[in-house]
């Protein structure tokens, strides 16, 4: 399956096509890992809540409009960049680093390996001896152009999740060596929180390597490898952006 989705097969001719068949499209079988965003959430105590409130109602537009059409609504959103599911760009712990426009898609669109180590400690960070070991018993590795998403807890989103902890310094360092894409994890930072340092932050985004933080519905993977999308909002200038991440395990 991962041969037919990887991207860039188009100058191979023996390879088929990026886009399935229409018929496989049925049996596609996705995970959607994004946090819904509901009015009032707040995903990390230092950021603003989430606003979003009518710009214009039906009711109020009517009248410009003719029957049966009953008018129009539209919603107004304050939200930070960093709320829910979203991709860290290097501008957020990089001064003149990219803002998210300048960060090439493929980065978060492509082969991901998942690795379960929600069997550590919470309150102890991921460590290369932690992801070497889950590798080693599924056979697998991580290879240059990987997405890594990590199960780091077993716990739901919003459960004392501001008190486990991210991925350590030479884990981030181990991560970067191995030239991946971007790395996920169900934590709203891939620090530990009391690390004011941040070396995650800088070590990955000094590197270009995304940080997907606030995925939900790890548990619900069945698969090593998959293929993850998610895609940033063509904004301006951010430091983030949220996206709406999705694993394809099958078609
Ligand atoms: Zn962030």
């Amino acid at each position: 399956m991962l041969d037919r989705l990887r991207l860039g097969c188009h100058a191979d001719a023996a390879r088929p096509p990026f886009l399935p068949p229409a018929e496989g499209i049925k049996r596609l079988k996705i995970v959607d890992l994004t946090l819904p965003l509901p009015p009032g959430l707040k995903t990390n105590p230092t950021h603003p809540e989430t606003i979003i409130t009518d710009h214009v109602t039906h009711w109020f537009t009517a009248p410009r409009y003719q029957s049966p059409c009953k008018g129009y609504a539209s919603k107004l959103l304050l939200i930070c960049d960093h709320i829910g599911t979203h991709l860290d760009a290097p501008l957020h712990f990089i001064p003149g680093g990219k803002s998210m426009d300048a960060v090439p898609l493929e980065n978060t669109l492509g082969e991901a390996i998942f690795l379960d180590v929600s069997d550590k400690p919470a309150d102890q960070p991921v460590t290369v001896e932690i992801m070497e070991k889950k590798l080693a018993a599924k056979g697998e590795q991580i290879k240059p152009g990987d997405i890594v998403l990590l199960r780091t807890w077993p716990g739901k989103w919003g459960d004392a999740i501001f008190k486990a902890a991210g991925i350590s310094w030479p884990a981030a360092k181990w991560l970067c060596a191995r030239k991946i894409k971007s790395v996920g994890l169900d934590l709203p930072n891939a620090d530990t929180g009391g690390d004011m340092q941040r070396p995650c932050h800088m070590e990955l985004l000094g590197n270009e390597i995304g940080i997907i933080e606030n995925l939900v519905n790890l548990d619900k993977l069945t698969k090593t490898r998959l293929f993850f999308i998610g895609l940033p909002l063509h904004f301006i200038g951010l430091t983030a952006s949220p996206i709406r991440a999705i694993a394809v395990e099958e078609w």
